[in-house]
């Protein structure tokens, strides 16, 4: 059939409109799931960061402090504070800001205590500053080596640190967990946390409970097993592992998690990519103690391979895939769990942050966690046991179930099976990047509700093609999919329908009422992380550069602060000598700057300004003003390859490089465009940078590993022929009017 039928035929979600009017619910019934607010600690008479310990982190305090990322235990990213509300919020300005370095995502919400403020960013670095002049106190840098990049899936992300009775703890992307003092961040000790010979890396936040720091891992995309680990607080000595997924060799780890494994196998295939791959199943974001239950929650990842009738010769569930998983702290004892995603096939992770409250439902407090990870569905879970209490539809669209049935289990759609061996292609909704990512959710108690930064947008699943897409590769992505297929047609109107179609939303919802209060909807996913305040406020950073405050109640917006940059961490607030701040980072990255190419359309636009911005009422510093932007031109050599090498070069390139440098060689400004590459039209300088590694203190390593020479110079044919269509043809087309890009 013509090109755009098959497409159209594949994007059958672009027609659809997404975003329905902001519903609005009573606020009764909203205070009806309301729990009562927490009771600040005693304090003990430590200062400072050595005064961080289990009795401060059960409620976070008084709101002085932001003592955890998630402000306390429970992860509810939410401040007791009012001294900004709902009547003054318009009257904020900025306080103070620092530049930071590395214009990569900067993801983590900061820690402050005392007046100190904890921040991390890319490459794993660390600084401290005087949370109320912004003057740096002290920087630490693991140095991780900048090739470590081809192995993280996601840019080189760092999502928060721990701190506890002075020390501040960080996960490294090269699998470190490290102590620092945290006084003057000095390194006091060091422990790699994985097989170094593996493609594991780390971006989650330690948490640290009962002087045990524990750290998990990604790496899923690539092939490894996931686990979690326990350490000394003091010592970094080992206590326990817990691996989520069996032991494709059969054998026992000599862990806690072994028991329970010995069940979990009969889940998975006795044959499939699972036994080279690891299995996956990481968990690189939610760990999540409960103080109440004394529990330890895991969000566990995605399937390694994604393709299920590969990973697992479509058998099992395969637990604990897109799964909660609940051990005790003290011994990693497994106790329960709740599968969100089985029979994973579409990268739907359960990593996704969690936070733990306690609502009235029929008249009864319970205990939940609630949860909305990558596939769609809101989750209210009983923690005390696991059960299922409701799963709810949080975006339109989702087309991989249909809901859940009384039993738990998802009412799957038999066409998201996209087959390994029939070659049934599967357009997703949601897709990989998930209806809901990384970025934090908050809760406020006041209003009863959830607020979560969600994404609208689809992936096509294209099958594998080839041994390349079935066999595990030595680098890169090994998901089991056919990247090309599923890569975007050179027709305009296509490309302007999927830009127009990618769409994100902040959604309040009554996790009681089990339906949406209110929403903002916004024209690009992505959007950043959210805090809520008894303020009766929440704030939230978008995509495309403002930094936001509504109504928490209602959804009114009540400030917008144009910040020159991206949100996409999640903002922190505290009080120093009785005067409250508002304190995030401005940056573009994470993987939906990488993969997704044009389909970034409006976000690949915004300017990348790594920053930290504090905010407070009356505030009148001023940010400084933006370095002037190079105009994009592409200028590509003319086009010489022949028409196979141009195919062959696509299909290497979607394989290959499209994750990192965007689908259809068009890159979303992270990682280097190479329709714009000097390189172009000089073979042996392509060669030695793609095939020797000329580049590869800048992270781009060698894949000559995967890549023949001519395979390489295939991909150069078809990136020239790229950026020739991009500048004859859609560049123009864009010029014309709708869409937007690059
Ligand atoms: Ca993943």
């Amino acid at each position: 059939m013509p090109i755009k039928e098959k497409y159209m035929a594949r994007w059958p979600f672009l027609a659809a409109t997404m975003l329905a009017a902001a519903c609005t619910m009573n606020a009764a019934d909203r205070q009806a799931g309301v729990a009562p607010p927490a009771q600040p600690s005693a304090g003990p008479a430590l200062h400072g960061a050595a005064k961080v310990d289990a009795a401060l982190l059960a409620t976070g305090g008084d709101g002085s402090d932001w003592p955890a990322v998630g402000f306390s235990y429970l992860e509810q990213h939410y401040s007791p504070l009012t001294a900004i509300n709902d009547g003054n919020v318009s009257q904020l300005g900025i306080a103070w800001s620092a530049d930071l370095p590395d214009a990569r995502g900067i993801e983590a919400t900061p820690v402050v205590i005392d007046g100190v403020l904890y921040q991390s960013g890319p490459w794993s670095k660390v600084w401290a500053f005087d949370a109320v002049t912004g003057a740096k106190l002290w920087e630490f840098d693991p140095e991780v080596p900048k090739e470590k990049l081809v192995e993280a899936c996601c840019d080189a992300v760092n999502r928060g640190v721990a701190v506890w009775k002075g020390k501040v703890y960080l996960g490294t992307l090269d699998g470190r967990l490290i102590a620092l003092d945290a006084t003057d961040g000095k390194q006091l000790w060091s422990t790699q946390t994985v097989d170094p010979a593996k493609p594991y890396s780390i971006t989650g936040a330690p948490r640290v409970v009962k002087d045990m720091v524990i750290i998990g891992n990604g790496g899923a995309e690539f092939g490894v097993r996931g686990y979690v680990t326990a350490y000394d607080s003091t010592t970094g000595a080992k206590k326990w592992r817990f691996y989520t997924v069996p032991n494709p060799t059969g054998a026992a780890d000599n862990e806690p998690s072994d028991a329970i494994l010995k069940t979990a196998a009969a889940s998975w295939s006795s044959g499939g990519a699972w036994k080279q791959s690891g299995g996956g199943g990481t968990v690189w974001d939610a760990i999540v103690y409960d103080p109440e239950l004394d529990l330890l929650y895991l969000g566990v990842g995605n399937g390694s391979p994604w393709n299920y009738e590969l990973r697992s010769e479509g058998k099992g569930d395969n637990l604990f895939l897109g799964s909660v998983v609940a051990i005790r702290p003290e011994t990693g004892d497994y106790v329960w769990h709740y599968q969100e995603t089985p029979q994973d096939n579409w990268d739907f992770t359960s990593t996704q942050p969690i936070v733990l409250a306690t609502v009235t439902i029929g008249g009864q407090p319970r205990k939940v966690l609630l949860h909305a990870p990558k596939n769609g569905y809101v989750f209210v879970i009983d923690r005390t046991n696991g059960k299922l209490i409701s799963a709810d539809p949080f975006v339109e669209g989702i087309n991989w179930a249909s809901g859940y049935g009384p039993d738990g289990r998802p009412i799957f759609n038999p066409a998201a099976y996209y087959g390994a061996k029939d070659g049934k292609f599967f357009v997703g909704m949601p897709g990989a990047m998930g209806a809901h990512s990384w970025h934090p959710m908050a809760f406020s108690p006041k209003s009863g509700l959830l607020y979560i930064p969600a994404n609208l947008a689809g992936l096509p699943y294209g099958p594998p093609s080839g041994n390349k897409d079935r066999t595990a590769m030595a680098l890169g992505f090994n998901v089991g999919l056919d990247w090309g297929a599923g890569a975007l047609p050179r027709d305009p109107n296509m490309i302007k329908a999927a830009i127009a179609a990618t769409k994100g939303a902040l959604i309040a919802w009554d996790p009681v009422a089990r339906k949406e209060a209110w929403r903002i909807p916004y024209g690009t996913p992505w959007n950043g992380g959210a805090l809520a305040t008894a303020g009766n406020l929440l704030f939230q950073g978008s995509a495309v550069g403002n930094f936001q405050a509504f109504a928490a109640d209602t959804g009114k917006p009540l400030f917008s602060l144009p910040v020159q940059s991206g949100v996409l961490a999640a903002p922190a607030t505290y009080t120093v000598k009785g005067e409250q701040y508002i304190a995030f980072a401005t940056s573009r990255g994470g993987v939906f700057a990488l993969a997704p190419g044009k389909v970034g359309g409006a976000y690949n636009r915004v300017p990348n300004v790594p920053r930290l911005i504090v905010l407070k009422i009356g505030g009148k510093a001023q940010l400084p003003p933006l370095p002037a932007s190079e105009p994009m031109v592409l200028n590509p050599p003319r086009s010489s390859g022949t028409k196979a090498q141009i195919a062959s070069g696509l299909s290497l390139y979607s394989r290959y490089c499209s994750v990192c440098h965007g689908d259809s060689a068009t890159s979303g400004g992270v990682n280097p465009d190479l329709r714009m590459s000097g390189l172009l039209g000089d073979a042996a300088a392509w060669k030695s940078v793609v095939i020797d590694g000329a580049l590869r203190e800048n992270g781009m390593v060698s894949f000559a590993s995967v890549l023949s020479p001519s395979e390489a110079q295939s991909i150069r044919h078809y990136v020239i022929d790229q950026a020739n269509w991009d500048k004859n043809v859609w560049q123009k087309a864009e010029r014309a009017g709708g869409g937007g890009g690059n």
